[in-house]
């Protein structure tokens, strides 16, 4: 199914609470901040420029998509606001502290999770494993030497897990024997068992039936009630019912930002996506 053919029923998420974080050590925001921003990020490859001098800012708990055709930088921008790769120029900042060029593992100590464009799962371990082992590499250092009674809550946590995203029937079953949506929603699971404040989703229909793909945005909806969730997509349709916000990139840089309705109807868009499968 081509995603002009979803129903445009899919109810629009119904937005923005508070914005205050509780009191974890890590970084507090001000109610009116946005969790998100990058200034100026420009991502070079060699001579190539993925990123160019790309602006943007995301408001906390609302569903931002970040759409564009193949190419258009949306992956490398996902990288860059993940730790994955440390922009060339440009800062990005996460709750209000400049999180520029540090280690990835501090991004996810800071609240920010990703799931990949490809699948991304241990396939000879069960589901529930999958999500175990993400759960356990969550905890410190210190936690790990904690007795084994403890392991009590990694099943329990993992368990709760798999039931947020639909998968407590397939608990046992080798990640490796699922289907793919199913897969893509196990991936799901092991980025919340790290409690991200940021969730990144990565094009999470890839390769879904339309059944699959229903379920996905369905899911990824629920989500972004509890957190603050950007997706990349490069179907632009399938998108406009669940979102709040859109932003655009064309060659590497930003195109344009607003409502669904903006978007639609942004005539350098419409441009862009002429002849595409949107
Ligand atoms: P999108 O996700 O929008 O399809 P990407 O961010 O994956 O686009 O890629 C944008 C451009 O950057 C592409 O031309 C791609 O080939 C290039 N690119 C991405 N990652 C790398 C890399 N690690 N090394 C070199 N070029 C890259
Ligand atoms: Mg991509």
């Amino acid at each position: 199914m081509n995603s002009n053919e979803l129903p445009a029923a899919i109810p629009a998420n119904s937005g923005s609470r508070g914005t205050m974080v509780e009191s974890t050590g890590m970084p507090t925001q001000k109610a009116d901040q946005p969790i998100l921003v990058t200034e100026n990020v420009t991502m070079q490859f060699g001579a190539f420029v993925a990123l160019n001098n790309v602006s943007a800012s995301f408001e906390s708990n609302k569903l931002t998509a970040i759409i564009g055709p193949n190419g258009a930088g949306k992956s490398t921008f996902f990288n860059v606001v993940s730790g994955a790769f440390a922009p060339t120029h440009g800062r990005v900042r996460f709750q209000g502290r400049d999180i520029t060029g540090m280690a990835q593992h501090e991004f996810a100590r800071l609240g920010i999770a990703k799931s990949f464009q490809i699948t991304n799962v241990f396939s000879l371990l069960s589901a529930h494993e999958n999500v175990r082992v993400a759960a356990q590499m969550r905890q410190t250092r210190f936690e790990l030497l904690r007795p084994r009674a403890d392991l009590k809550d990694l099943i329990d946590k993992a368990d709760a897990l798999l039931h947020r995203v639909g998968l407590t029937g397939l608990r046992d079953k080798r990640a490796g024997d699922l289907a793919h949506g199913q897969q893509r929603c196990l991936e799901i699971a092991m980025a919340l068992a790290s409690e991200p404040r940021l969730l990144l989703l990565d094009e999470p229909t890839a390769g879904m039936s339309p059944e699959e793909t229903l379920a996905m945005m369905d899911l990824i909806t629920s989500l972004a009630e509890e957190r603050t969730v950007i997706l990349v997509e490069h179907k632009m349709k399938l998108v406009m019912g669940i979102c709040q916000r859109l932003i655009v990139l064309h060659h590497g840089e930003f195109l344009a930002e607003g409502t669904p309705d903006d978007i639609r109807t942004n005539d350098e868009v419409k441009r862009v996506y002429l002849g595409q499968s949107a």
